[in-house]
């Protein structure tokens, strides 16, 4: 499969990617639409395929980035849905959001004056489209659910340039196993939204507040629109979350192929500060990845790979482009043979989870942290 880039390829599977963002759609009612979080590059699997995977489903209104840059790339490859900017945007981005039709979230007055400014100097009559972000959990963007954000809200409402297509927040602890601060939170939410609309004697027609935690395990979180990430792309949001209501495929393979093995006899160093002693004649084989790729440095003498559906443990440190694993108890592995970084061999799997608990890291991390330098390949039908 990963022939054509033998060193190091990422295999993503957009079939997977499909069903997983339909196993969570049958979770929802079925007018709820479904936003697919698509910031860093796709959590590392690939942003434009993936829009240009789901830009013809009905149910995804459409994609949520973490910046202008992001959402231009998108644009730029023909998506048209609507995109949404998760979190702050500059100034010197809103002539471009106003555009391409990208929504930034806005919780700063300023905010709110230059985009009525841009919008008011402009030849069209367009208006622009905004997304008022409410602080219910974080303490990370938006107006607090009080008084002052209600006169925020009311600001925004009246200016002329502006429309406020959606209202949303965003959960601190809707993964965990106790979900009463969650939902706690998303009733907060629900009523400053309701004091808002009643103030203004408006509808604002976009309220959300579910990631893909909540789409799982809170149902009365569903509200208008849900914004989904890291479960389309078959990630766990955390071991707590069931999955026994939503089937989570995982979609990401991770391979490479055996660079040189040698025999060593016992008493040789490997890698960067002899860290690994050989206490016997051992096999060692040379893997051409390392974490100039992306690959935690914190698995030396820790992580594994599958080679012909066996663990092959890893040895010394993790250089910046390759390292070293046991093979003695693979006879039958030879140069050029290939090596299962993420994904199956055999009936031996490392999912993304293992890696990322094996390594002190965190699963969107390790995804997020998938170098460009690595090829991505994908499959789909
Ligand atoms: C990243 C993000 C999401 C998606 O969260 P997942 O846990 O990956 O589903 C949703 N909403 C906001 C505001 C985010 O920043």
């Amino acid at each position: 499969m990963a022939l054509k880039y033998p060193r190091v390829c990422a295999a993503v599977d957009l079939d997977a990617i499909l069903s997983n963002m339909h196993s969570m759609h049958d979770n929802l009612k079925p007018e709820t639409k479904m936003i697919a979080v698509i910031k860093t590059d796709g959590y590392g699997f690939g942003a434009v395929p993936i829009a240009k995977l789901l830009e013809s489903e009905d149910y995804i209104w459409g994609y949520a980035c973490a910046t202008c840059e992001e959402a231009m790339e998108l644009r730029d490859n023909g998506i048209r849905k609507p995109i949404l900017i998760l979190g702050y945007t500059f100034p010197f981005s809103y002539d471009t959001l106003i555009d391409n039709d990208i929504r930034p979230a806005v919780f700063r007055y300023d905010q709110l004056e230059q985009l009525e400014e841009r919008a008011s100097n402009r030849s069209d009559d367009r208006k622009v489209k905004v997304h008022i972000a409410v602080d219910t959990s974080m303490a990370r963007i938006g107006v607090r659910p009080n008084d002052d954000g209600a006169l925020f809200a009311k600001k925004a409402l009246s200016m002329k340039h502006i429309e406020v297509e959606g209202i949303f927040t965003h959960f601190a602890r809707a993964d965990e196993k106790d979900l009463t601060d969650a939902i706690e939170k998303k009733d907060i939410f629900a009523s400053f939204v309701e004091r808002v609309e009643k103030e203004n004697g408006v509808r604002i027609p976009l309220h959300h507040c579910a990631n893909s935690a909540s789409i799982i395990s809170i149902p009365q979180a569903q509200m208008d629109m849900v914004r989904a990430g890291v479960t389309m792309y078959g990630m766990k949001p955390s071991e707590d979350v069931p999955t026994d209501k939503v089937k989570i495929t995982p979609a990401l393979g991770l391979y490479s192929h055996i660079a040189y093995i040698k025999d060593v006899p016992a008493g040789v160093a490997v890698s960067y500060g002899g860290t690994y002693v050989t206490d016997k004649p051992t096999r060692i084989a040379t893997i051409p990845v390392g974490y100039g790729d992306g690959y935690p440095r914190s698995l030396s003498n820790k992580g594994y790979v599958l080679i012909h559906g066996h663990k092959a443990p890893i040895l010394g440190r993790v250089c910046m482009d390759q390292f070293m694993v046991d093979v003695s108890r693979i006879p039958e592995a030879v140069e050029n043979d290939e090596v299962t970084i993420i994904g199956w061999s055999g009936d031996q799997h490392i999912s993304i989870e293992e890696l990322g608990n094996l390594s002190g890291r965190f699963n969107y991390e390790l995804a997020c942290d998938l170098n460009p330098r690595i090829p991505r390949l994908y499959i789909k039908g």
